[in-house]
């Protein structure tokens, strides 16, 4: 990707100079009761949620100096904004077309340990996404990983997986991500779990879309970018990167589906540019 005078997102905290504190602070025995009632009555208790967890378990204390970053983490967190204010200019484009209003997303940079709306964050369950706070996590080693660990290295495809996280918000804004919750109350494990992987290959897709529209109006790709992007759907398939997920209410805590399945879902969104074509969950094959 040639990122050379290209705009970067406002939407980027870096909180990498952040440390955690334990506070023991977490959900009260009530506030896990009432969960729990609204689960049994088949109510979300997912927009609850932000409500009952208010004082987060973990605080993050400033250590008083900003994060030296090295030249190498400087150019992954320029790549990152922009490929973040790429996704704002795409999605703003298509969602008016829908009836829906694009909210930008915020996109947090952490390091180690990271508090969110939805629980702590851990670098070892990779980047994730927030619907409560609608807010993207990543700490930025995980692309140390993809290259080293998933043999996926390459900027592409570390676009990849940050549009991939969008592509959450973007469900969350739309509606799906809602909807999909409430349904799984009410579904055995393992089709609740099914739900789960449509929900990631559509991420997949609308990461697709993304790139489409990137290289399209903005010709932001060079060649070889895709295969990048490729080569990351496919490494990073089913839970190769997902550890502990302590019970969080995060989409990624859920199998993604295969390498096959999440390479054709971005492929799909790719060709098409079209996030009609993404509809996971009408496909009778995925
Ligand atoms: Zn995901």
């Amino acid at each position: 990707m040639d990122i050379r005078g290209r705009r970067q997102s406002s939407n980027v905290e870096d909180r990498r100079g952040m440390r955690p504190v334990r506070t023991g602070v977490g959900l009260s025995l009530g506030g896990v009761l009432f969960l729990v009632v609204l689960s049994l009555f088949g109510i979300n208790p997912l927009p609850f949620l932000g409500v009952a967890t208010k004082a987060p378990e973990v605080q993050m204390q400033d250590t008083g100096q900003p994060y030296q970053e090295s030249p190498r983490e400087a150019q992954t967190r320029e790549l990152t904004a922009v490929v973040l204010a790429d996704t704002e200019e795409t999605w703003s484009a298509l969602l008016p077309k829908y009836g829906v209003q694009y909210v930008e997303p915020k996109l947090v940079l952490f390091s180690g340990a990271v508090a969110s709306a939805c629980g702590t964050g851990q670098s070892a369950m990779g980047p994730f996404y927030c619907p409560l706070d609608q807010k993207v996590y990543l700490d930025m080693s995980f692309f140390d990983d993809l290259s080293q660990r998933f043999g996926a290295p390459g900027d592409f495809a570390q676009a990849y997986v940050i549009a991939h996280e969008v592509g959450h918000h973007v469900q969350n804004l739309v509606g799906t991500a809602e909807k999909v919750s409430a349904a799984q109350q009410r579904m055995s494990k393992a089709d609740a779990n099914a739900m789960s992987v449509r929900m990631e290959l559509q991420a997949d897709c609308y990461a697709g879309v993304w790139a489409h529209n990137a290289a399209r109006s903005r010709q932001l790709l060079e060649p070889g970018d895709v295969e990048e992007g490729l080569r990351a759907a496919s490494a990073i398939g089913d839970d190769r990167i997902q550890k502990q997920t302590q019970g969080r209410v995060v989409p990624d805590a859920f199998t993604h589906g295969s390498s096959e399945q999440r390479m054709r879902w971005f492929n799909r969104g790719l060709e098409t540019g079209n996030p009609e074509a993404c509809d996971t969950f009408a496909a009778a094959q995925l």
